[in-house]
């Protein structure tokens, strides 16, 4: 038999068109070939297949051949060589061209039909000569170069099909092939699943129905199950009184013989054939099972290198979507947004519209992330995602930068307001409590728009950026369209926390102390250490303009072990020298939310407390601990065990900025709390105001009640001082005795013994 060539496998059902007919005009075929001027002498302009028509319903032919290459082959190429053009291209089906003249058109489908017909053939052909062989010994030669030819066939098919996914067609033409070959009633093919079921299941001869019971037989069931467990042949010659032995169900059709070999490679089992019933009644001979293992080793081999290519099909293909897209969120990444940018702005370009750019950042999502963990702060950022998305049109593109910085890209927009819109209504979105721990989840975006605030990726996404900036300084959970102004104030920003992150290195920091005094004896008994920022670069910088900004970019946690040191050091300084003042240190919810991971035997913020009080060695009631009521209320639980701890160690623990939360006095006597700070706001307007003077009163009543100790914060004046002396509050913070001082003026007046009159 000769070498299979394109011409040979042509395409039987194709439809010829004009260029100016559209697909809903004409007969649904798969295949259409497009013609200028005249169908039958025209000039060939390509093929049109069904995907391409599903995915344009209402182009003209002209248009669907137009916007690809014409790959064609002449009418002697070698089947695989135009299965290999059909990879390359990702083709479904391929012109057969002699001269420019179209002589039709081939398919995987086809070429396949067409090799099994030839393998058939040479099958058929074979199985003669093999019962020749056994009367005339002669023919044996001739009997084996048929054989030859055999096997090249097999090799070839074997090529043509590393060229396919049509596995299930293959597997349909084997087993009728085999059934028609060996000339059996009954005939079925079941492949293994990767859980070891067979639910690849081909048959012939046998009703649907049936199939499908038979199909969903366990692979280990009975005489069949023998074959593919123990990679075995099995040939029956009367199993009619036990059909179940044999695996089957009890409805199966009576069967008498049965031939079932299985279809393995290096001990690999992938599935197994099973044959039954002979048309003439014979009993299945060895030659049959030799057969039947032989097209089997076949059917082997191939799916060997489907599964092969099928596994290096999925590595590039997720090698491409890694290239392109969020791992975590599935959402395209900055690599696919340049692309989907630079197409907005070719298409806003040519049709004078506008692009809307959001650049989306969580405001409290570091924190979040510190205390359920990173798991559940994937998990978090999953569902953002997913919110996201859920707020856009078609056409519309979310994008995750990396962190929790999201854009969204809105092309072909005609009203900048549609961009407000759709902020709006991603802040909306966000707001309602996600299942993860219930936590709520706000989001700061800027917006920059096509082509009035830039031209090009880069601009709007620095520009959006900038505005996002702006929007966070507004006091976050809002958006802000971008305005030049803004690129200076972002700017700031940024150069900010640039400087921020140096400045711990470059030994920038300093504590100043404002001294704590006792209302009835005039005495200091302690201070609060308060942080300053001496940035060569900006001057004083003061705690309110860098704390928050320490607290988003996570600074704050070395920052703050490195204020737990200092104060420590400085107190055991000025107790060894006969000033045995206690200090106050603020601290920063991050601080208590930082995650304990496994090496750490406790808490981090337990660790350093710990080492600032070992290497001061200073007694831990000298150090007083100041957290604010939005740290008690939230994540009680962990909350607690830290406080418990804490207190544990020995250390005093006070609520700063009281009054200003939400939190009652009762609710208080859960803590282990040693001192309330009145919040200087109420102090402020003690002697005018009459519900300030109500507050404060209640406050140091309940807290005396409560055994709590009380320092009004803020105190200015003599009236305020008076005021706080008569509701008996225990001790005052404020400018009327002293501002916070460097450490050196603070000794000046430790030594001076300076007192409250
Ligand atoms: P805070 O803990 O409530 O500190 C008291 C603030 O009130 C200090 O501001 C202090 O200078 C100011 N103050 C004291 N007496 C008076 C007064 O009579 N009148 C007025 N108007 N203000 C007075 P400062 O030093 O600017 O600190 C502001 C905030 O920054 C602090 O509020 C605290 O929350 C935070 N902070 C300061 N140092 C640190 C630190 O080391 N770590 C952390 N996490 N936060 C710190
Ligand atoms: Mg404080
Ligand atoms: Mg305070």
């Amino acid at each position: 038999m000769d070498r299979l060539v394109v011409r040979d496998c042509l395409l039987s059902r194709i439809s010829c068109v004009l260029e100016e007919e559209r697909p809903s005009d004409v007969s649904v075929q798969p295949v259409y070939a497009v013609f200028r001027e005249s169908v039958e002498n025209g000039i060939f302009c390509g093929l049109a297949t069904e995907r391409d028509i599903v995915q344009h319903p209402k182009w003209i032919f002209a248009d669907l051949t137009e916007h690809r290459e014409c790959v064609s082959v002449p009418p002697n190429a070698s089947v695989t060589r135009a299965l290999k053009i059909m990879d390359q291209f990702g083709l479904s089906a391929l012109p057969v061209l002699e001269q420019k003249q179209f002589l039709g058109v081939v398919t995987k489908h086809s070429i396949l039909n067409m090799l099994l017909q030839r393998e058939r053939i040479l099958l058929k052909e074979s199985r003669k000569l093999n019962s020749l062989l056994t009367e005339e010994h002669e023919q044996i030669i001739s009997w084996s170069a048929k054989l030859a030819k055999l096997h090249e066939a097999s090799r070839s098919l074997l090529t043509v099909l590393a060229h396919t996914s049509i596995q299930n067609d293959l597997l349909q033409m084997g087993i009728e092939s085999l059934s028609e070959l060996l000339e059996t009633r009954y005939g079925a093919i079941g492949i293994l699943d990767a859980s070891g079921e067979l639910n690849h299941f081909v048959y012939t001869g046998i009703n649907a129905e049936l199939a499908k019971t038979i199909g969903q037989l366990p692979q280990g069931k009975g005489l069949l199950g023998v074959v593919i467990q123990n990679n075995v042949s099995l040939r029956l010659d009367d199993m009619s009184a036990h059909p179940q032995s044999a695996g089957f169900p009890p409805h199966h059709p009576p069967m008498k013989t049965l031939l079932a070999v299985p279809i393995a490679r290096h001990d690999r089992v992938y599935g197994r054939i099973y044959l039954s019933d002979k048309e003439n009644g014979e009993l299945f001979s060895k030659q049959d099972e030799d057969l039947a293992l032989s097209f089997a080793n076949s059917l082997s081999l191939v799916l060997d290198n489907a599964r092969e290519i099928e596994e290096v099909k999925q590595a590039r293909l997720s090698l491409d979507y890694m290239a392109h897209f969020d791992h975590l969120t599935g959402l395209p990444n900055r690599t696919l947004l340049k692309d989907r940018v630079d197409q907005a702005i070719y298409h806003a370009h040519r049709n004078h519209c506008m692009i809307g750019v959001l650049f989306l950042d969580l405001d409290n999502f570091k924190v979040v992330n510190d205390t359920v963990g990173h798991t559940c702060g994937d998990a978090l950022l999953k569902s953002v995602a997913q919110r996201i998305s859920d707020c856009l049109r078609e056409g519309d593109t979310a994008v995750r930068l990396g962190g929790d910085e999201f854009i969204v890209l809105l092309p072909d927009l005609s009203d900048t307001q549609d961009a407000a819109k759709v902020a709006d209504k991603i802040l909306e979105l966000l707001k309602s409590p996600f299942v993860i721990e219930r936590h709520e989840v706000y989001a700061s975006i800027g917006i920059s728009i096509y082509p009035h605030n830039a031209k090009n990726m880069e601009g709007l996404l620095s520009t959006a950026d900038g505005a996002m900036y702006y929007a966070k300084k507004l006091g976050k959970n809002n958006y802000q369209f971008f305005t030049p102004e803004m690129n200076s104030s972002a700017q700031s920003y940024i150069k900010l926390e640039k400087h921020l992150r140096r400045a711990l290195e470059q030994h920038e920091f300093v504590l100043h102390y404002q001294p704590q005094v006792d209302v009835k004896t005039g005495m200091i008994i302690g201070m609060e250490a308060l942080i300053r920022w001496m940035s060569p670069e900006l001057g004083m910088v003061n705690p309110a303009d860098f704390i928050p900004l320490a607290e988003d970019t996570g600074l704050i946690v070395p920052i703050g072990a490195w204020v737990l040191k200092t104060a420590c050091s400085q107190a055991r300084f000025w107790h060894q020298n006969g000033f045995p003042v206690r200090v106050a240190v603020n601290l920063s919810s991050r601080q208590f939310h930082q995650v304990q991971n496994q090496q750490q035997s406790q808490h981090p913020l337990l660790d350093a407390v710990l080492n600032a009080l070992d290497e001061a060695d200073l007694p831990p009631e000298l150090l007083e601990l100041e957290i604010t009521e939005g740290i008690l209320m939230q994540h009680l639980d962990t909350t607690m065990d830290i406080l418990n701890a804490l207190k544990n160690i020995g250390v005093r623990l006070s609520i700063d900025d009281f009054g200003t939360g939400y939190s009652s006095l009762s609710y208080l006597k859960r803590f282990p709390i040693d001192t309330l700070k009145i919040d200087k706001s109420f102090v402020n307007d003690i002697t005018t105001d009459t519900s300030d003077k109500a507050i404060v009163a209640a406050i140091t009543a309940m807290a005396q009640q409560l055994k709590l100790e009380v320092v009004a914060e803020g105190v200015e004046t003599v009236e305020q001082l008076d005021f706080l002396r008569e509701l008996q509050c225990h001790f005052v913070q404020g400018y009327y005795f002293s501002k916070p001082l460097p450490a050196a003026e603070f000794e000046v007046i430790l030594r001076q013994g300076r007192q409250l009159h």
